[in-house]
């Protein structure tokens, strides 16, 4: 099998900014099993969870956001209120699929996320990488 483009790396560092958490409508997926974890960190039931903090999308259920700006229901300032049991879709960010596609979609990512590319960032492995596109 060929290599991919990334097959030396990319740099990539999170500084926390949480851009990924705002700025654009967009969806979070969630999982019943995702929504149990956030349901035990809460402390809450699933069920409420579910009424509280999502909305179904074409059967599907995505994070609720706030539609002045797109901040997502657990967006604290710049934190993630449910960091520990964040979706798996937040996890793996920006390992994604779509922006791994093509060097272009990888520098387009870079305009959304200051941590592509970012001058202090580490070199992220072909192995490293692959284990976020494949969680
Ligand atoms: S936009 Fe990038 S650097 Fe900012 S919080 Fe998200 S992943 Fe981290
Ligand atoms: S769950 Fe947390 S990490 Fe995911 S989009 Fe919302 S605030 Fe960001």
């Amino acid at each position: 099998m060929n290599k991919p483009w990334y097959s030396e790396g990319l740099n990539f560092k999170c500084t926390g900014c949480g851009a990924c958490c705002t700025g654009a409508p967009g969806y979070v997926w969630v999982s019943p099993a995702e929504i149990q974890e956030i349901a035990e960190l809460l402390q809450i039931t699933p069920d409420e969870v579910v009424e509280k903090y999502t909305h179904k999308i074409g059967g599907r259920l995505s994070l609720r956001e706030d539609p002045k700006n797109y901040d997502c229901v657990f967006l604290n300032g710049k934190r993630c209120d449910i960091y520990t049991a964040r979706p798996k879709q937040c996890r793996t960010f920006p390992w994604w699929k779509e922006n791994l596609k093509s060097k272009k979609a990888w520098q387009e990512t870079a305009e959304r996320c200051e941590g592509v590319n970012h001058p202090e960032a580490p070199l992220i492995s072909l192995s490293e990488i692959e284990k976020g596109l494949n969680t």
